[in-house]
Parts: structure tokens; sequence; C-alpha cells
């Protein structure tokens, strides 16, 4: 692995920032904080977490995407079909 700083240099800053606004690298269990760059290794409990809340997230932007994509395709069609004809002997091409 990558080497990464044990220590902060910077102890005073450091002190002064509690580290809330924090990028963690998934593949290393790596921490670092947006303000001060601090950089830690997460406890196995928050590596957990962030994968469970990553898993969450991709599974909800997936379901919004395919309700986004199924909402166009259906629009889509119905501007297909003309409004004057009966859409009924129409609805039997439609695959689904
Ligand atoms: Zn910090």
């Amino acid at each position: 692995m990558a080497n990464y700083p044990h220590d902060d240099p910077d102890e005073d800053y450091e002190e002064s920032c509690d580290h809330d606004d924090y990028e963690s690298d998934i593949l290393t269990g790596i921490a670092t904080c947006w303000r001060c760059g601090h950089r830690w290794m997460q406890t196995n409990e928050e590596i957990a977490a962030e994968h469970e809340r990553i898993a969450r997230y991709q599974e909800w932007s997936e379901k919004e995407e395919r309700r986004e994509t199924w909402r166009q395709v259906r629009s889509w069609f119905r501007s297909l079909i003309p409004r004057r004809r009966k859409t009924t002997a129409l609805d039997d091409e439609i695959p689904f």
C-alpha cells in the first residue's frame, strides 16, 4: 500500500478541527479530512457503515434512474401515438 503519514506535523491546527467533513477511501480505509487534510485509518465499523451508505445510495440512484428512464420512454411513446386514432389497436404493438 501507499505510504500514509502516521503523524500529522500540524498538531495545533488539527486540534481545532473535529474532522467532520471527510472523504473516505473505501479501498484503503483511509479517511481524509477536507478541512485540515488530516488522514486516519477508519475502524472496521466506520468502513462497514461507509460501505452500507454507498450501497444504499447506489441502490436509490439506480431506482431513480430507472424510474426516470421509464417515464421518458412512456412519454416518448405517447408522443408517437396520434391522438385522434383509437389507441387500443396500437397498444398490442408496444412491447412492454
Ligand atoms: Zn480535520
